[in-house]
């Protein structure tokens, strides 16, 4: 399954060093596929046992885009997976869908292993399943589901950060509609933690979790691993 953790705005590069290097050991034996993401300024190389990729990148190898990185800084660090379409960079950083699959298609023709990010507003999730699916259908807009190296990750956005999930059943139907449209491998995210993530894992169709504020203490995020190891699929 993959165990991923994203680190958003939080962590220093030495804070990452530091974490890498005790997530490594502690998770030495784990069979799981972890992936961390940590802010640009603490991109470092994956370590044997953690696949390191990055949260964002502007869809271009380098040139005149103040603020932004690009593949030549990725490079550097021989980055091959990102994250796009995450719900705080679609509404707090106002990336729409145009942009969002722009980058997609850049980081496809790129080779590039990409968890791509829906999720719903509590809004929506109240209107019902139908109106759901279609939010979330919307979402795929100009994606290219055929891509091969794709993961979907599930992340209603309210359930990101404030500790409320939505029940396994509602869980399991959403990734089970996902795995149905996209025939992809489907992760979950929000408010994953380590008295959650096993009864999450647990579920036929989720192929591993997104986990935010839990992940940033390495102790609580190895266990997370650890944990996923002992779920049987
Ligand atoms: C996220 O933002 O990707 C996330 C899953 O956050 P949290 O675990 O804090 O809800």
């Amino acid at each position: 399954m993959i165990i991923s953790a994203n680190f958003k705005t939080y962590k220093t590069r030495k804070d990452t060093e530091k974490y890498l290097e005790k997530l490594e050991s502690n998770i030495s034996q784990s069979s799981q596929k972890v992936i961390i993401f940590p802010p640009v300024t603490a991109l470092q190389k994956s370590s044997q046992n953690a696949i390191v990729g990055t949260q964002n990148c502007y869809p271009v190898k380098d040139g005149a885009f103040t603020g932004e990185i690009g593949l030549s800084q990725l490079d550097e660090f021989e980055i091959k997976t990102i994250l796009i379409g995450h719900s705080e960079r679609r509404n707090l950083l106002n990336e729409n869908q145009a942009e969002i699959s722009e980058k997609f298609r850049f980081f496809a023709k790129e080779d590039f292993q990409i968890i791509y990010c829906i999720g719903e507003t509590l809004e929506i999730r109240k209107k019902g399943e139908a109106e759901l699916f279609k939010y979330l259908e919307s979402q795929f807009e100009n994606i290219d589901l055929n891509y091969q190296n794709l993961v979907i990750a599930y992340e209603p956005i309210w359930a990101i950060g404030t500790g409320v999930i939505p029940t396994l059943d509602a869980i399991e139907t959403t990734l089970k509609w996902l795995k149905d449209f996209t025939k992809k491998d489907v992760i979950y995210g929000g408010s994953v933690k380590t008295s959650n993530i096993q009864e999450i894992l647990s579920i036929k169709y989720c192929d591993g979790v997104l986990v935010g504020s839990a992940s940033l203490n390495v102790y609580d995020f190895s266990e997370m691993v650890k944990i996923a190891d002992e779920v049987e699929k």
